[in-house]
């Protein structure tokens, strides 16, 4: 079978063997699988990779092993590459994406392959999810990162009635605010570069859209929309420097700021600590998600309290993987890119 992997700083196709299913097992056949933000950064060296790529896949059931009860050969699927212990401390405190194994559980090849095995850790933990007849695959795709932003507003505390602004209106930060304000936001506002995706995150519900290189003019328009206050909740959904250090000073007092995206490695919060300390922001990170918080969007999706289509705007397959990440490293061509496989039929 065709499989995708970084290797010596591009995105190759290998020839590998078909994986088949151990004890406790299943082999899925890929039908899409998004390419995210963190594959772009390994893809460009800055961020720990071991060249497996992919983590957003949807398929179709191949083969069961032994020890299985639920699932059939042909089922549809979504699959959660990483399952946290849920018997370290860190688990039992409730910080599941923390976990320090969390990272090393995964699906083997990766999600860019026709067909990939999830280890039996993945399967007894829920990293398996049949998907609703309702939930096509591109939007099955949007499960994992729509997950990730579902995390984050648990784990920052966000209500209902909150205002919220995401700086960085990539496929997640977009997903993000469509999430927010299912669940209540008074007020969602966003900034990003490139105009496609600010048309996208507009048609997705944002109040507004902004450049933020035009830092007076969106300043003028949060203090428009909040009453003069900052908003609630302020995401920094992009690791540039820039993004970061403007959404650290969004929040209104005792507000909160969400490192969200993916920070260049090695850099540092350029901030002013004393107005941070006078003013009470509440610097929370947050990391990647659970089978949990998938599930629960599957459900929003399915009760259809939340609308993802349009936001796949590109799909390509496996064999073109390199163009999909071309594609998808291009903000003013692409929102987000699926890559598709065998079991894509439409
Ligand atoms: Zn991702
Ligand atoms: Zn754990």
């Amino acid at each position: 079978m065709k499989v995708g992997r970084l290797q010596s700083g591009s995105v190759a196709l290998t020839e590998e063997p078909d994986p088949v299913a151990g004890p406790g097992e299943v082999v899925v056949r890929l039908a899409a699988c998004g390419v995210c933000g963190t594959d772009l950064e390994k893809l460009r060296g800055r961020y720990q990779s071991t060249g497996r790529i992919g983590h957003e896949p949807v398929g179709a059931i191949h083969s069961v092993g032994s020890g299985v009860p639920g699932l059939r050969a042909g089922d549809r699927v979504f699959v959660h590459h990483h399952v946290p212990c849920y018997t370290c401390e860190v688990c039992r405190k409730g910080d599941l994406t923390f976990c320090p194994t969390y990272s090393s559980t995964n699906i083997d090849p990766g999600g860019f392959a026709e067909m990939f095995r999830v280890p039996a850790e993945n399967v007894s933990r829920g990293a398996i999810l049949p998907l609703d007849p309702s939930i096509g695959w591109e939007v099955g795709t949007l499960l994992e990162p729509a997950g990730c932003a579902l995390t984050a507003l648990r784990r920052v505390g966000f209500k209902s009635g909150d205002s919220v602004f995401i700086v960085g209106l990539g496929p997640v930060g977009i997903l993000y605010g469509a999430i927010a304000r299912a669940l209540g936001a008074s007020w969602v506002g966003g900034a990003e570069i490139a105009p496609l995706r600010r048309a996208a995150a507009m048609r997705a519900g944002f109040a507004m859209a902004l450049d933020p290189r035009d830092a007076p003019e969106l300043d003028r328009q949060v203090h428009a929309a909040t009453g003069g206050r900052g908003v609630d909740l302020a995401v920094a959904a992009t690791g540039a420097p820039p993004a970061i250090a403007l959404a650290a000073r969004l929040p209104r007092r005792a507000g909160t700021m969400n490192v969200f995206g993916l920070p260049e490695a090695g850099r540092s919060l350029d901030a002013d600590l004393q107005e941070l300390y006078l003013r009470g922001t509440r610097i929370v990170p947050t990391y990647a998600t659970t089978d949990h918080e998938i599930r629960a969007v599957h459900a929003m999706l399915v009760g259809r309290n939340l609308d993802f289509s349009g936001l796949v705007t590109h799909r390509v397959p496996l064999e073109r993987l390199a163009e999909a990440f071309d594609l998808a490293g291009r903000p003013d061509t692409a929102v987000k890119v699926a890559v598709t496989g065998p079991a894509f039929s439409g």
